[in-house]
């Protein structure tokens, strides 16, 4: 049988496009392949479950646009589908002198960006929000929340069965070819697909499958790994809600922070340490080809030269649960490292350009077979049905 539109990747972007394609066109043929016997087992599966605000982004920026809609959106799916979430706040909190400087312009771009009742915490008022934090100055956000992404998907793929899509799972997409028909043919692991048209959003593999069709993509996925701690039952008493350092401008991905967690539990983290293979979940999980496929890429080795002592200090936290603890303390002063325990991680998709450049916001690459989301980085999660409506936009004026 020949689709109509094939969607690659079981995320929460594949399947929040699944969703919207099929409430904007019901009765569209459409497959979404996964390569997992499950939906949402890598970023989408293994993220901090913040609903982000739309506080740092660049005002104007696409990441910004998608998260203050997407939020909105997602609160919404929220309530229609009964999943749980709270909207607990979160405070940023400047620990030296430069990063309060950093803080009011936060302050300034969270309201140019149109966040409501924002406001700037004294050092003394701190306490108010954190009984435990320390800090020289804070910001209060009260529109963060916390949330398990996995309900999110799940809801997403029983309403798209529900509307008659259909998602394959164990799956794996290897190539795309162009069929004699103008169509085009998906393969995988077990079986070919013919479709009008394709769109991938394939995570950590965006690159490659972006590949199939467009070889001089000039974009790779760099993995980062994303170590959590989490804090032990009898100390979770120090965190309330949600604690956040100043993210430095340059790597807004880094610096780790507290998170109360919608199921329970309090997390702290994550890190960012290069992970040796793209699903590297564990410090030693290593895969030849795809370390060897990072540091041959032009733009990785540019970065590397450009802040290897930030890497080096990252690498050093993820081995050194002392160093960890001492950015911790930070915040939280009266933390120690036999509060912490191991948690689990998560791996971020970078994708890095040839010139060095690590890229911020979404990324899509257009050509002949579909559509290839390449970057859909944090808070992708938050904004994902927002992504999902501009990638569905895209599709249906092609379909
Ligand atoms: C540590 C961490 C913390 C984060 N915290 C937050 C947060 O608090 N809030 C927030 O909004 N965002 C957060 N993010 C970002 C967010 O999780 C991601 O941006 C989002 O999940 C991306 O979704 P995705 O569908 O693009 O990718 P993924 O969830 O990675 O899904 C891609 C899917 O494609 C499948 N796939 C890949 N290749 C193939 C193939 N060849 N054939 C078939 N299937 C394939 C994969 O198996 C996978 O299921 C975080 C990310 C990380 C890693």
């Amino acid at each position: 049988m020949k689709h109509d539109l094939i969607i690659i990747g079981g995320g929460i972007v594949g399947l929040a496009t699944a969703y919207t394609l099929l409430q904007v066109r019901p009765g569209l043929k459409l497959l979404l392949l996964e390569k997992e016997s499950r939906i949402a087992q890598h970023q989408t599966g293994n993220n901090s479950g913040v609903i982000h605000s739309g506080l740092y982004y660049k005002p104007g920026s696409l990441k910004a646009q998608n998260c203050i809609q997407g939020y909105q959106q997602l609160l919404a799916f929220c309530n229609q589908h009964n999943i749980e979430y709270e909207i607990c706040g979160k405070i940023v909190v400047a620990t030296d002198q430069e990063q309060v400087a950093l803080l009011r312009s936060l302050h300034e771009r969270g309201q140019q960006n149109g966040l409501k009742g924002i406001k700037p915490i004294l050092a003394e008022a701190l306490t108010d929000y954190e009984p435990h934090v320390a800090g020289l100055e804070g910001l209060w956000v009260p529109q963060t929340g916390i949330i398990n992404y996995l309900d999110v998907a799940h809801t997403l793929a029983r309403l798209i069965a529900e509307m008659g899509g259909e998602i394959l799972l164990k799956k794996k997409v290897v190539d795309i070819k162009k069929a004699t028909a103008g169509t085009t043919v998906v393969v995988t692991d077990q079986g070919t697909y013919e479709t009008d048209l394709v769109v991938s959003c394939a995570g950590l593999y965006s690159d490659q499958v972006t590949k199939f069709t467009e070889p001089a993509l000039d974009v790779r996925i760099v993995p980062f790994r994303g170590e959590y701690y989490q804090l032990k039952p009898e100390k979770e008493y120090l965190v309330k809600n949600l604690i956040y350092p100043v993210p430095d401008p340059s790597f807004p991905f880094l610096g780790v922070h507290f998170t109360r967690m919608i199921k329970g539990g309090v997390e702290a983290g994550p890190n960012a340490v290069l992970a040796f293979a793209k699903e590297g979940y564990k410090k030693y999980d290593i895969n030849f080809r795809e370390l060897f496929d990072t540091l041959c890429w032009p733009g990785f080795q540019k970065v590397a030269i450009k802040y290897w002592s930030k890497g080096l200090s990252e690498m050093y936290r993820s081995f050194s649960k002392h160093a960890f603890t001492r950015a911790l303390q930070k915040l939280i002063p009266e933390i120690n490292e036999d509060d912490l325990i191991v948690g689990g991680s998560g791996v971020r998709a970078q994708a890095s350009s040839r010139d060095g450049g690590l890229l911020d916001d979404f990324y899509i690459v257009e050509n002949q077979s579909g559509i290839h989301v390449c970057n859909a980085p944090s808070p992708a999660a938050t904004s994902s049905l927002a992504i999902g409506k501009t990638i569905s936009d895209l599709a249906l004026a092609r379909l």
